[in-house]
């Protein structure tokens, strides 16, 4: 059975978003452990994380990715922004205890002025900071658009940044499908050429997660605006490929698509789940 699911709100706790994700189908689920903007995580309750447990094993939930703040910026020329982030990705890790095993994603960060090797040494630097020996959670680089100054927006960036960190069977890589698409990848028509080339310069044995999401611009635009699948210019035939490709038709799928409401997200993991009789 496919594993698949979307980006959920965390703000009702982690019982709550195992009740959502199951209501609509889902057998996973992303969700940010504090403001995507920044700032402080609520405190863990046991009694949310003893039911969610419960609940997940119900409902079949065996896997869950937590994506750290996007606004963290591990690379920044500023030490204070750098520090920062440093501090809550050590929380988030020690969070992530309470559900051992678990996957983390986070952006690579952006290097702004000072160039692209600096901001690779200076992320780098931040995991090997954060990660602990004795924990139990994969961090997961996230593949970007490439807008602005973002590092990882090709497969050697990440490739260098994989390479500097010292806890090895600590970290793999989050595909996002609108992201590769947005720089320069064209997974709608050459998803074997992307996967070679990721092959080449990552290993596919890293990649852990698929950010399954349509583009509203064409391939190489650098802009990041996620569409409902079949609703960009990625297509809905190129996402199922994807979902069924031998590759990674075994890794967990997370839809960060434009939905107001869970019935959207709903429509598209049926539509997904359709496809993986
Ligand atoms: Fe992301
Ligand atoms: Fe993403
Ligand atoms: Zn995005």
């Amino acid at each position: 059975m496919i594993t698949i699911g979307c980006h959920l709100s965390s703000s009702g706790g982690y019982a709550q978003m195992a009740r959502d994700a199951i209501a609509i189908g889902a057998n996973t689920f992303q969700f940010f452990t504090r403001n995507p903007r920044g700032g402080a995580a609520k405190p863990i309750d046991p009694a949310d994380i003893a039911a969610f447990h419960e609940l997940a094993a119900e409902g079949g939930i065996e896997r869950i990715l937590c994506h750290a703040s996007y606004t963290l910026n591990p690379a920044s020329d500023d030490p204070a922004v750098r520090d920062f982030a440093l501090a809550a990705l050590r929380d988030d890790l020690q969070r992530m205890e309470y559900t051992p095993g678990q996957l983390y994603n986070m952006h690579p960060g952006m290097h702004k002025k000072q160039g692209v090797e600096r901001g690779i040494e200076l992320t780098a630097a931040c995991i090997n900071a954060a990660l602990e020996p004795q924990q139990s959670t994969t961090l997961l680089l996230e593949t970007l658009a490439g807008k602005g100054s973002e590092i990882g927006t090709n497969f050697l960036e990440l490739a260098a940044i994989i390479s500097r960190i010292e806890l090895q069977d600590r970290v793999g890589v989050c595909l996002d499908s609108c992201h590769v698409w947005d720089a320069g990848y064209d997974i709608a028509n050459e998803l074997d050429r992307m996967l070679e080339d990721f092959d080449r310069c990552i290993g596919l044995s890293r990649l852990r997660a698929i950010h399954l999401n349509d583009s509203m611009n064409p391939c190489g635009s650098h802009k990041d605006r996620h569409a409902r699948l079949g609703e960009g210019c990625i297509g809905l035939d190129a996402l199922i490929r994807i979902t069924q490709h031998p590759a990674l038709r075994d890794l967990p799928f997370y839809l960060e698509t434009p939905n107001k409401t869970l019935d959207g997200f709903a429509q598209e993991i049926a539509l997904i789940r359709k496809e993986h009789p």
